[in-house]
């Protein structure tokens, strides 16, 4: 097997005959052996009907018992793939088939490199409350987390199948992909695309998710909060210190001070601490409802 293309699908019964469609054209006559693995992250509407009408070999199907995210449809998706070479694209139309097809190709005639990354080259078309939170999601990631991002930076990528093992042996939680493909090195070639416009159905991602993403996105890898309520902790000392000698007691305003920080620093904590809690707790990362058109003896 060439090349394994992962497809999570929550909710896109309008686009999965078109998507399927174009994808076959795409790659029409050109020799790759590839399947189609459609992870259907339990959709309640007509998605996995319409997959299931598809009749063509090449097609995959996983099936989960609800909704669990992006997250985890992708790796379930990386989980079951057979292929040297690995993709993820959206089942929405705005990657197109052939993009994927060129970073396949870009990959195979630059064998020093382990993946292609696609990313978003200019944001004009979305809202600017959205592009201003999304461009300081980067700068403040880039400043103080582990590990760096390319602005647009997204999870449609092609890779070798080594740097599938890798992310799949990473066994947090909460999983950010773009984050995880960043730490695990290799050598990525990086190549602007431009999404094309959602033709059905919208986007999954509101505002709020978006900002609960790139927090926990933050968090997965820059400890960088709980050391800044350390020192912001030694700064409040000194104050705390100072005020008392000089006054003989603490000032209602140096309590306040105090205070304020006790809640900050306890509501840092709380984060990190809800990570190690989730993480104790060792639940599955998606529950697999059903899987059509695998190979039985291997899965
Ligand atoms: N998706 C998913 N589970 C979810 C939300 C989205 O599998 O809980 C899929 C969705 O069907 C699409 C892809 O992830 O194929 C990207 O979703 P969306 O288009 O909403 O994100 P955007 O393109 O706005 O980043
Ligand atoms: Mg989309």
């Amino acid at each position: 097997m060439d090349l394994s293309i992962i497809v999570p699908c929550y909710n896109e019964a309008d686009s999965i005959e078109e998507f399927y469609d174009l994808l076959k054209e795409t790659f029409k006559n050109k020799k790759i052996d590839y399947e189609l693995i459609f992870v259907d992250d339990g959709s309640d509407d007509e998605t996995l009907k319409k997959l299931k009408e598809i009749k063509d070999k090449k097609i995959k199907i996983i099936n989960f018992s609800r909704n669990f995210g992006k997250e985890a449809a992708m790796l379930a998706g990386m989980k079951h793939a057979n292929g040297n070479y690995i993709s993820i694209m959206d089942a929405d139309l705005q990657h197109s088939p052939q993009t994927l097809l060129d970073m396949y190709n870009k990959l195979l005639d630059n064998k020093e490199f382990d993946m292609v990354a696609a990313y978003k080259e200019n944001r004009d078309d979305e809202l600017p409350l959205k592009s201003f939170l999304t461009s300081m999601f980067y700068r403040i990631n880039n400043r103080i987390s582990e590990v760096k991002l390319l602005p647009g930076a997204s999870d449609f990528r092609v890779f070798k199948k080594s740097v599938n093992e890798a992310i799949i042996s990473m066994p947090e939680r909460r999983r950010f992909l773009k984050g995880m493909f960043s730490w695990v090195g290799f050598n990525t070639i990086y190549m602007p695309y431009k999404p094309s416009k959602r033709l059905h159905g919208n986007s999954k991602w509101s505002i709020y998710k978006l900002l609960k993403y790139s927090f926990d996105g933050i968090i997965s890898f820059s400890t960088f909060p709980l050391r800044l309520s350390f020192f912001v902790g030694v700064i409040i000392l000194f104050i705390g210190v100072f005020n008392f000698l000089l006054m003989g007691h603490l000032s209602h305003r140096t309590i306040i001070l105090i205070l304020s920080f006790i809640m900050f620093f306890l509501g840092t904590l709380s984060i990190y601490l809800k990570r190690v809690y989730c993480d104790s707790l060792n639940r599955p990362y998606y529950i697999i409802k059903e899987m059509i058109g695998f190979d039985t003896k291997k899965n």
